[in-house]
Parts: C-alpha cells; sequence; structure tokens
C-alpha cells in the first residue's frame, strides 16, 4: 500500500480491527470492508472527484461499473484483499490459443489488442507466433476468464521455452515475459531520448522495464505512471500497444522501425 494512499484514510479502531480481519474475509458486492483504500487511485474518481465513479461506487452499482470503469486494475494493486473489482461486470468469458507459426522463441498476441504490431515483429524477429482469442474481453468489458480454458492454455504454453508478449494484458493474466524487458535478446538497439509512460498493468515492472530500455539506448527524461491511457492521450513513448488506438507513439513503432532500417 502506498503512503499516498494512507495519508487520505483516517485510523480509527474500528478501522485497524477491520484489517486484521482482512485476509479472513472474501469481499461481496458492495464492498464494506475499509473506507476505500482503492479510490485514490482510481482515475475515474481521480477526475471527476464523484464517489460513484469509484470503485466503491462500482461496487454497489453495476451499471456503473460496466459503463464507466476502465478495468485498469489500479485498485487491485491497492486493495489488501486483492479485490478483483473490474472482472465482475459480465458473464465469464473462455480464451482460445491457435498456433500460427512455430518457432524456437514465441511471440504470443492477444489478438484485438495488439494486431497493428504482433504478425510484423514476429516476422522480423523471425519468432514463432501464437494468438490468445478473447483477452481484450477481460479488460474491455470486465469478464472474468473461465478457469478451465485459462488452465489449458497455461499448459500448452510450458510446451516452449521461450513466450514472450507485448501486451500488458497477456503479461497480466498469463504472467508471460515482456517483450520489453528481453529486446537486448534480439540485438536490438533504440535511439529515443524522452517521456516514457508506463502502462496501468505494468507498473509493478517498472523499474525492470526502465532499465531493460537504458541497457537497449533508450534515454528516459521523465516516466508517467499516473495516466491511463484508457482516459487521456498519455505523454511520451508509450509502451502498450493500445496506444496506437489513440493515435499514440509507442515503443513498438520504434522496434518495427529500427528492424526494417
Ligand atoms: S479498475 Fe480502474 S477505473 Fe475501475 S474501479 Fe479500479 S481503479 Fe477505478
Ligand atoms: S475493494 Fe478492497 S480497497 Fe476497495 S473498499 Fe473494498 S476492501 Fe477496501
Amino acid at each position: 500500500m502506498k503512503l499516498k494512499t494512507l495519508s487520505i484514510v483516517k485510523i480509527t479502531p474500528k478501522l485497524l480491527l477491520n484489517f486484521i480481519q482482512l485476509p479472513f474475509k472474501k469481499v461481496q458486492k458492495p464492498c464494506t470492508y475499509c473506507p476505500g483504500i482503492c479510490i485514490s487511485v482510481c482515475p475515474t474518481f481521480i477526475n471527476t472527484g464523484n464517489l460513484s465513479l469509484s470503485p466503491l461506487g462500482y461496487s454497489r452499482y453495476e451499471d456503473l461499473g460496466k459503463d464507466n470503469c476502465l478495468k485498469c486494475w489500479r485498485c487491485v494493486n491497492e486493495c489488501p484483499l486483492n479485490y478483483p473489482l473490474p472482472e465482475s461486470y459480465a458473464s465469464e468469458v473462455k480464451l482460445d490459443l491457435e498456433v500460427l507459426k512455430k518457432g524456437e522463441i514465441i511471440l504470443l498476441s492477444a489478438r484485438k489488442l495488439d494486431d497493428k504490431y504482433s504478425d510484423r515483429l514476429s516476422e522480423l524477429l523471425g519468432t514463432g507466433l501464437i494468438s490468445i482469442n478473447g483477452l481484450h474481453e477481460r479488460y474491455d468489458e470486465g469478464r472474468p476468464v473461465n478457469p478451465s480454458s485459462l488452465k489449458k492454455i497455461l499448459k500448452v504454453l510450458k510446451n516452449y521455452g521461450k513466450v514472450y508478449t507485448i501486451s500488458p494484458e497477456s503479461f497480466h493474466t498469463l504472467s508471460v515475459s515482456l517483450l520489453i524487458e528481453n529486446l537486448a535478446e534480439f540485438s536490438i538497439r533504440l535511439n529515443y531520448n524522452g517521456p516514457i509512460h508506463i502502462p496501468c498493468l505494468l507498473l509493478s515492472r517498472e523499474e525492470k522495464i526502465v532499465r531493460s530500455l537504458i541497457s537497449i539506448g533508450v534515454r528516459p527524461t521523465k516516466i508517467i505512471r499516473d495516466q491511463c491511457l484508457k482516459m487521456e492521450e498519455p505523454e511520451g513513448l508509450s509502451l502498450c500497444p493500445r496506444a496506437s488506438m489513440r493515435n499514440v507513439k509507442t515503443i513498438f513503432d520504434e522496434i518495427l522501425a529500427s528492424l526494417s532500417c
């Protein structure tokens, strides 16, 4: 939990008792277990100051959540119970896996999230290509992933030595390694100097990602971690393929340009 979060929460004996009991509770809707530690990081609440447009509002009024929650998962990182509110708005989604091209190293594509880059990157990097369908519905519509479809996919992925992904969503759901943390393996050098935007789902990897980018020649002048690209166009170079849908330049544009030279 961040200090910024603690500073907005008034600590009372009742609250302390609730915290001690938290690990033994299963969060039910509406969530009433704490004063809303999660709200301090919620982009829709920060932007509007409206409690209805915060995790507290979304847990009470599902329709509000369906339409307004960005499914960015920032609140889950703050919640002592890791309550997965952003995947509680609709029915389950089944994931499918399709092997499109075999290879020693595999690039994993999350369809409808990184289509602009994955095929071309796989071609220029000389990797195999596996596509996952349905993942975007977890992060766009708030649908939980069907556990047996997830288990099957994880089992298939275990058969491959190295699997890298470019979408933060695949990293988050499937724990697949990030290509941007392993660019040195492909002898890629980038000549970018400027601000870097860290996607919501990769905030926990910031240090590792930045270190890896610096090692291939990137010179970050500023790290932007407070902007959710589903809400606003982030400043600087984005590390998320989704940003291209908002006409924001991404690191994958830089990689493709460097590989095409
Ligand atoms: S997923 Fe994001 S937008 Fe939705 S409640 Fe959590 S922090 Fe707010
Ligand atoms: S979801 Fe977690 S952080 Fe948010 S109010 Fe409930 S217990 Fe607190």
